[in-house]
């Protein structure tokens, strides 16, 4: 068996087409989507994640704007900068690009961010809306894998869901929306004894560790679905993924690869959480 590759690039492009058209039916209705993107320091990563979302907010026709701010700012002018942000009306959503400098409190930034602009989907209002079922803003990255599985047809209710990985904006997030969808959810950490005896019996494997090629065939149950977030940078400056790709994709059914798989369906679904942002607000006045 060959698994097919779930290109999110592919699936990526064919949304941001038709929000295209949406976007250009709001403007008409004077609706015009605004994103503002607040960039500390100089970490290169954290750099090109934002161009990216530049880049993807013009061509679908968003709005953006970049705030650059220095690593030594306050954690007072910071809060006061996204304050300012919150009463500002023509902007919709907010993202605070993480990881912030050791001075900052990152749940602190997280939960200044106004709920109805957290378009990343991290303040624990929308974390809790999510867990209880309600229509919120969706992590993206979670949010965007979910869309990735719909987008090929593959059978949530019921299966074995399995996620490596536990953190707040990834793994986390990404259990409770498999659970939404009815699959039987198990949480894999760095403290879970015997991964394998886990891996082995799921049907959907996402993993999101942070570590290269930790996944391996041994790992998977024939026929499953593995979707690998990890972006780990190799030797040769390339990026790769936390799954070996080459190894496991002669016994998946689906497979994403490491890069054009989960990062664009994360920007994607910024922007369509930006999107639905300025729509409610049109809908409050
Ligand atoms: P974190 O570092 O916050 O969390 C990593 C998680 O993996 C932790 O829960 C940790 O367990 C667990 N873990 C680490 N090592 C192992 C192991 N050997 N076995 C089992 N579990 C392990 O990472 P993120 O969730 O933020 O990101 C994960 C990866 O996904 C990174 O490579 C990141 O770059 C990438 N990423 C990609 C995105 C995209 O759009 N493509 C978006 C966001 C992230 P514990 O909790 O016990 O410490």
């Amino acid at each position: 068996m060959t698994a097919e590759i779930i290109s999110g690039l592919e699936v990526a492009k064919e949304i941001r087409q038709t929000m295209k058209t949406e976007v250009t039916t709001l403007k008409e209705q004077g609706i015009v989507p605004k994103l503002t993107v607040i960039l500390i320091g100089d970490d290169p990563a954290s750099h090109s994640y934002v161009n990216g979302k530049e880049k993807a907010s013009n061509e679908v026709g968003i709005e953006s704007e970049i705030i650059r701010l220095e690593s030594t700012i306050t954690e007072e002018f910071l809060l006061e900068k996204i304050n300012e942000l919150n009463k500002n009306e023509n902007v919709n959503g907010i993202l605070v690009q993480l990881p912030l400098p050791e001075h900052i409190n990152e749940q602190k930034v997280i939960e200044t961010i106004a709920p109805e602009k957290d378009v990343d989907g991290f303040h624990p209002i929308n974390i809790g809306r999510m867990m209880v079922g309600q229509d919120t803003f969706l992590p993206c990255t979670p949010y965007g894998i979910l869309t990735l599985l719909q987008s090929k047809d593959i059978t949530i209710s019921g299966s074995n869901a399995v996620i490596v990985g536990r953190s707040n904006i990834v793994g986390k997030p990404m259990g409770q929306l498999l659970l939404n969808e009815n699959a039987t959810v198990t949480y894999c950490h760095s403290r879970t004894k015997d991964l394998k005896v886990h891996t082995k019996n799921a049907d959907i494997l996402i993993v999101a560790i942070g570590k290269e090629h930790a996944i391996d065939a041994s790992y998977v149950k024939p026929g499953a679905t593995v979707i690998d977030v990890g972006v780990n940078r190799t030797n040769e400056g390339t990026l790769t993924g936390d799954v070996d790709f080459e190894d496991v994709k002669k016994i998946a059914a689906y497979i994403t690869p490491v890069p054009r798989g989960v990062g664009p369906m994360t920007i994607t679904m910024l922007l369509a959480n930006t999107i639905k942002a300025a729509k409610r607000r049109n809908e409050r006045e």
